[in-house]
């Protein structure tokens, strides 16, 4: 059930506003400059990856002993939502690796496991990658048909992923397969499948509408033969890992998208400001102060949302349904912010000189991955009304 928390605070701690500054500077200097001409050639930047690995935006959730920054949701929302205004593409890095890959070997993984991967990704050293849709498994994830069976001490692995963010350059894939098919989703399992793994290849995924310097991938898994230590979790556990990862995730990508709202907002009141049509800036026309208008408030409706639930999760409270909610309105909010935001810009808004056209086609990704618009629908309904409608 949907529940209302009985205090929350919109204050920012000190050190919350220090790590917020430090965001906003590094997503003006350092991601902001880069954001176009990667998105025009697909360029997928190894070098900001680098960077925001050294500034330790990757894996912050994670606890500093094993490389983390051992921050709070609400911070990590405050930096996912800088990345995010400055460029979907280096907020898809951050949320991967650090809410699937990250938060899921730390929540799930041995001791062994969590030492091996955790300080790699967190500095990043290495990129992880999450493995779960497949040509034939989307929103029904649970119908994967990535095999798993027990080989020797170990496992080998066969199966394909589709859509895989990260994919071609991950040293580590998070690998959901299946052990037993007639368990269904109690026979999932999760693996840790180090990418040079003998059998293990992937191709690019080329002409995206968005998330142009995002890379891509589809992974093929031809008979990897891992040892029994790769198994993360337990089987039959694969498909609430894949779940609790995707709590996590939507999270993150629904404080990115409160970045792409509060960008619209931010490039409509500067250039409505500068612009002058019949002698007088575009600002001065109460159409046009609507459309900004009506973008802050869906702004910070989102920001509310995706601040709640990070409130919940910092308490360690059920949250999956206040998460849904927040991606699900901050994603389509963004779109509906991008589209406004090309309006006030006119004709200018249709190129990339500005970020505008870039915030409406990455902010079209947002209500597609990490479960659909639908899929958020069908969680948030069936929290509230006790019926499953998903299948
Ligand atoms: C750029 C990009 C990056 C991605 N990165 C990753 C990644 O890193 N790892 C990963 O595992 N996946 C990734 N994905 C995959 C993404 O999560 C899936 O595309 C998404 O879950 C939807 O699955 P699908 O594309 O198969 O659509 P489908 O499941 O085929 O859905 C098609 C349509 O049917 C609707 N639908 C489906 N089922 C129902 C239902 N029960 N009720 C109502 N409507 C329904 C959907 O809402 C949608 O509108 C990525 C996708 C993209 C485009």
């Amino acid at each position: 059930m949907l529940k209302s928390p009985t205090v929350i605070s919109f204050e920012l701690t000190d050190e919350q506003r220090l790590v917020q500054d430090t965001a906003r500077e590094f997503a003006n200097r350092e991601i902001i400059p880069r954001a176009r001409e990667n998105d025009r050639n697909e360029h997928f930047d190894l070098e900001l990856v680098a960077k925001l690995g050294g500034i330790g935006f990757l894996g912050s959730i994670v606890s500093e002993e094993y490389g983390g920054r051992g921050i709070d949701y609400r911070t990590y929302a405050l930096i996912v939502e800088e990345v995010g205004r400055g460029d979907s593409s280096a907020r898809t890095v951050v949320s991967v690796q650090t809410s699937l890959v990250c938060s899921s070997i730390e929540r799930w993984g041995t001791e062994e496991q969590r030492r091996e991967w955790l300080p790699l990704l967190c500095s990043g050293e290495a990129l992880g990658c999450f493995g779960l849709t497949e040509p034939n498994a989307g929103s029904d994830a649970a119908s994967l048909a990535t095999r798993a069976t027990r080989a020797g001490g170990g496992w080998r692995i066969s199966g394909h992923k589709q859509w895989i963010s990260m994919g071609n350059h991950a040293k580590v894939a998070l690998v959901f397969a299946q052990t037993d098919p007639e368990l269904l989703h109690r026979g999932l399992a999760a693996f840790l499948v180090p990418t040079d793994s003998e059998g293990f290849s992937s191709t690019s995924v080329h002409g995206k509408l968005g998330l142009r310097a995002s890379d891509t991938a589809e992974l093929f898994l031809d008979g990897v033969e891992l040892p029994e230590t790769a198994l993360l979790g337990e089987v039959g556990e694969g498909f609430k890992i894949a779940m609790s990862a995707l709590d996590s995730g939507r999270f993150s990508v629904a404080a990115g998208c409160v970045g792409i709202c509060q960008g619209c907002v931010d490039a409509s009141v500067a250039y409505s400001t500068e612009r002058e049509q019949f002698e007088r800036p575009l600002a001065s026309f109460q159409l046009v102060q609507e459309l900004i208008a009506d973008m802050v408030v869906e702004t910070e409706a989102a920001r509310a949302l995706v601040w709640r639930a990070a409130w919940l999760k910092d308490e360690g409270r059920p949250n999956t349904t206040e998460t849904s909610v927040a991606k699900l309105y901050a994603s389509e909010a963004s779109i509906r912010a991008a589209n406004a935001a090309i309006q006030v810009h006119g004709g200018a808004g249709y190129v990339d000189e500005y970020p505008v056209e870039r915030y409406l086609r990455d902010a079209r990704v947002t209500t597609l991955y990490e479960g659909t618009s639908q899929i958020q629908k069908l969680i948030i309904g069936r929290a509230v009304t006790g019926v499953n409608a998903m299948t």
